[in-house]
Parts: structure tokens; C-alpha cells; sequence
């Protein structure tokens, strides 16, 4: 009986000991990952057939800026302005104060990017390029050299407008395209070096741009900023940040970077605004909203310079081209993306649609980046020379393929040298799919990347690209037209 009984409690014991190690919670599954906000209201959208899409790709000559959204089926042109607004940003917009000066929706706004950037002096423009239009008509001189981690293509086009040359001094790393690094979108400091002490008393400020677009939305490192900053301020060179996707930025920095895991998004925005001298905004990226942009920075004497143009070009310097109301939008829209759970949201939407790109082995920029996958064009469409576009054509054939609008970001966008006039065939030649902010759902992300991969399989029978029959001296690839060979 007693030996019964031992042997009962032996076997309790054992159970006991079972029950710990397999216990429910082992047992419970980890919840997957999902995004950080509900569904609202919905836009429906359509899809068409090959032969419709035929047809309307050969009437905007085979440029997809020439569709019209209603000929898309899903639109991956830009993450600039195409965004869902939160319904706190539309209740918002209800209290705008439209005031001509002095507006309460402005001094709200200002103290919004004063607490995120440290930068007092605010000026609104109505989206990213005017900012650059103004600050630059303040800055640039003919002949002026400005040093910058692959320029923005209308960053670009205000320096050569002014007849001042934008040289690029990204690192080497971008060029890699299947190189895994975590900030290919640095500067190179060398390259800086060389144009900083070859141009001396010629460089009015650098441009330092985050996340880099041009390569890939690349972000680049806390430790990066401060030495390409402490780089150019020792040649007596202010530097501007060119601030579209700020908050993705810092994201990165928050998940890759070294001593940054434990702070928040506006701590790490605080810290990589305090380097540099100032800022351009194109709010239609991480500003969350439709349209909109600003200057922002501490120099008084920049401030002044700026306001003598903004009152020209934008309007009088309490709204500069925004709408009280779109200023209030705004306001919302820096708190909320500046929130590590909506970047998550967004960046994995994005890492999602790379690992479907990775199971049907299809090349594009590694690692993923911020707001958009670009796609290597010159490794899929090999049998497409240079000259014929490669990147532009398989823009096409996607849009063929399934109605999905992405863009060139290559060799036509690259524009002619102001120089020579010739084509510039140097950089890299992308397919961007740039993912809008709150739009779609990862069941869009597999119709891209299914849609993708039939191009892909049928890519030997590429051969022939793009001719341009077509085309503007400057940022040509708008309205651009082409013609296929
Ligand atoms: C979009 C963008 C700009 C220009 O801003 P707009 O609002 O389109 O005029 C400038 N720089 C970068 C890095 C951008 O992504």
C-alpha cells in the first residue's frame, strides 16, 4: 500500500515536472504580426485586360506617368502623396484655421517640428521641391558644387537649373545590389572629402538625404550623419537634410543600429536632426499627408534669405502654399508616423513583399528598403542593351502583365549630362515598387510579386526595348515619350 502510494507520488511528481516543461504556455501559439490600425473607409478598384491594357499604354507612350489611375489596377508609382489619412488627421482638417497670417494651424504645426527636429524657424512650402526651389534660390550661385548622397531627381534639378553641379558621393556599398548591408545609404566620407577640399570656399551646403531614394530607400546610420556632418562643418560647410522619409529613417536606426534599440523614434529623430544646419521637407512622404512641405532649420540669416522667396513663389510664410486645414493634417500626421507601431507596419508590408521576391528569385536592391522594392532591371532583362531602357521596359511589361503601375528609376530618370548632353549610363537601373502608406493589403503584395514572377519566367523572350521619340532637357522621365523597338 505505502509502496502504492510512493509510487502514486512518484508518478505526481513526474507529471508535475511534465506540466512544467509542456505547459499551456509553451503550448500557446505567438500571435502573428498585423498592422497597428483598422480599415475605415475603402476605395474600390478595378482590373482590366491585356488587350485594354495594351491600348492604353500605347497612347501614353509607353510612359506610365501618362496612364490614367483608373486604366491601374494597383498603383505603385510613388509612396508620395498617396498615402490614407487617419481619422484623427480628417478631424483635424475640420479645425483649420484658414487665416491668411499668423493661423493657429501653423503655430500648432511649427510646434510639432520644433519638437521632433529642435529646428525654430519654419517655413511652409507646398510640397518638398518648392522648399528646394526656395532655399536654393537663397543658397545656389552658377558653378557651385554640391556634394550629396545620390540627389533626389528634383534636388538634382533645382542644382543644375541654377547651373551649379550636384555631385554624388554616396558609398560604394549602394552599388552592390546584392550586397546585405544595414545602411547602404551613407555618405562615403572619402568621396565627400575629395569634393569638399578640391571645391573649397565653392560648396554653398551638402545635401544629405534619408532614407537615400535615389539608391534604393537605403537608410543611412546615426554615425554616419554625425561624421558626414562634423566632416563638412570642419570645411566650413553647412549641411541640409533632404527629410522625406526622416521617421523610416530612424527606424532603422531604432532596429539595426548599435545603443538605439531602447529609444524611441522621436528621441533618434531629435538626435539625427541636431547634426545638421537645416532641412527640406516633402511632407507627401513621411508627413502622412496629400500634399505639402517646408523648410526647417536655425539659421536666422537662411531663414530671412528664404523668406524673400517664399512670398513670391509660395505665399506669405504662415502657410507657403498650404491650406490651414492641410497644415493641421499635417500637425497629426508627423505625431502618428513618428510612432514606432505605424513604421512597423509599413516597413514590414514592405520586408513582406521582399521575401516573396526571394522565393521566386527575383534580384532587387538587398535589404529591403524603406518604402519601396527596386527591382535590377539589368540583371533581369539581360538581353536589353543600355540604350534601350532596360528598367523602362520591364515597367511596361509589368503594367501588361497585371495592371500594376510601378517606375523607372534608372537610366531615364538619370537624365542627359548638362554637359555633354549624353545619356547617363553610369548608376543603377531600377524598377521601383514603391509601397503607399496604409493602402494596401500583403494580399496585393502577392498579386505584385505573382504578377512579377511571370514576367520574370518569361524573360529570354525580352529582347527588345524602348526608344525615345520624346523628351524634356530636365527631369525628362515625366513626359517622357517612348516607342518600342
Ligand atoms: C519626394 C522627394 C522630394 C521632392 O518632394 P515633392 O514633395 O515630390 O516635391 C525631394 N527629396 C526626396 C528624397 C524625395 O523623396
Amino acid at each position: 500500500m505505502q509502496k502504492k502510494y510512493a509510487n502514486c507520488l512518484h508518478v505526481c511528481k513526474k507529471y508535475t515536472i511534465f506540466a512544467a516543461i509542456f505547459s499551456f504556455d509553451t503550448y500557446t501559439m505567438e500571435l502573428p504580426f498585423a498592422e497597428s490600425w483598422k480599415i475605415k473607409m475603402v476605395e474600390p478598384i478595378h482590373k482590366s485586360t491585356r488587350k485594354e491594357r495594351e491600348e492604353w499604354l500605347r497612347k501614353a507612350k509607353n510612359n506610365v506617368f501618362l496612364l490614367r489611375s483608373e486604366q491601374v489596377y494597383i498603383d505603385l508609382l510613388t509612396d508620395s502623396g498617396t498615402g490614407s489619412m487617419s481619422d484623427r488627421q480628417w478631424a483635424a482638417m475640420m479645425t483649420g484655421d484658414e487665416s491668411y497670417s499668423g493661423a493657429r494651424s501653423f503655430f500648432e504645426l511649427k510646434d510639432v517640428i520644433t519638437s521632433l527636429t529642435g529646428f525654430k524657424y519654419v517655413i511652409p512650402t507646398h510640397q518638398g521641391r518648392a522648399a528646394e526651389n526656395v532655399l536654393f534660390s537663397h543658397l545656389v550661385k552658377p558653378g557651385q558644387v554640391i556634394p550629396g548622397n545620390a540627389h533626389f531627381d528634383t534636388t538634382k534639378g533645382h542644382i543644375e537649373a541654377r547651373k551649379a553641379f550636384a555631385i554624388d558621393v554616396t558609398c560604394d556599398e549602394a552599388r552592390d545590389t546584392q550586397l546585405e548591408a544595414p545602411f547602404k545609404g551613407n555618405v562615403g566620407l572619402e568621396k565627400l572629402e575629395k569634393v569638399l577640399k578640391e571645391n573649397e570656399g565653392n560648396v554653398p551646403f551638402m545635401v544629405l538625404t534619408i532614407t537615400n531614394n535615389t539608391v534604393g530607400g537605403q537608410p543611412v546610420s546615426m554615425a554616419n550623419i554625425k561624421a558626414t556632418c562634423e566632416l563638412c562643418h570642419k570645411y566650413g560647410v553647412p549641411v541640409n537634410m533632404d527629410s522625406a522619409r526622416f521617421a523610416e529613417n530612424a527606424y532603422f536606426i531604432k532596429t539595426r543600429e548599435p545603443g538605439y534599440a531602447d529609444k524611441s523614434i522621436k528621441e533618434i529623430t531629435k538626435e539625427m536632426f541636431s547634426y545638421v544646419d537645416s532641412m527640406t521637407m516633402s511632407s507627401k512622404k513621411d508627413g502622412l499627408v496629400n500634399m505639402g512641405g517646408f523648410i526647417a532649420t536655425n539659421k536666422e540669416d537662411w531663414y530671412e534669405g528664404c523668406k524673400q522667396y517664399c512670398i513670391p513663389f509660395e505665399g506669405f510664410i504662415t502657410y507657403g502654399g498650404m491650406n490651414g486645414r492641410d497644415m493641421a493634417a499635417l500637425a497629426v500626421g508627423l505625431m502618428e508616423n513618428t510612432e514606432f507601431d505605424m513604421l512597423d507596419t509599413r516597413i514590414r508590408q514592405v520586408q513582406y513583399l521582399a521575401s516573396k521576391l526571394d522565393e521566386y528569385g527575383i534580384p532587387y536592391q538587398r535589404p529591403a528598403g524603406g518604402h519601396a522594392i527596386f527591382i535590377d532591371a539589368d540583371k533581369i532583362l539581360t538581353k536589353i542593351p543600355k540604350e534601350e531602357f532596360p528598367a523602362q521596359t520591364l515597367t511596361c511589361e509589368l503594367y501588361l502583365e497585371a495592371g500594376i503601375r510601378s517606375c523607372e528609376i534608372g537610366y531615364i530618370l538619370a537624365d542627359r549630362d548638362p554637359v555633354t548632353r549624353e545619356n547617363r549610363f553610369g548608376g543603377l537601373d531600377f524598377v521601383r515598387l514603391c509601397i503607399p502608406r496604409r493602402v494596401y493589403t500583403n494580399n496585393h503584395m502577392d498579386v505584385i510579386a505573382a504578377a512579377l514572377k511571370n514576367v520574370y519566367d518569361r524573360r529570354e523572350s525580352i529582347t527588345r526595348g524602348l526608344k525615345i521619340v520624346k523628351e524634356a532637357p530636365l527631369m525628362r522621365h515625366f513626359t517622357v515619350e517612348l516607342e518600342r523597338l
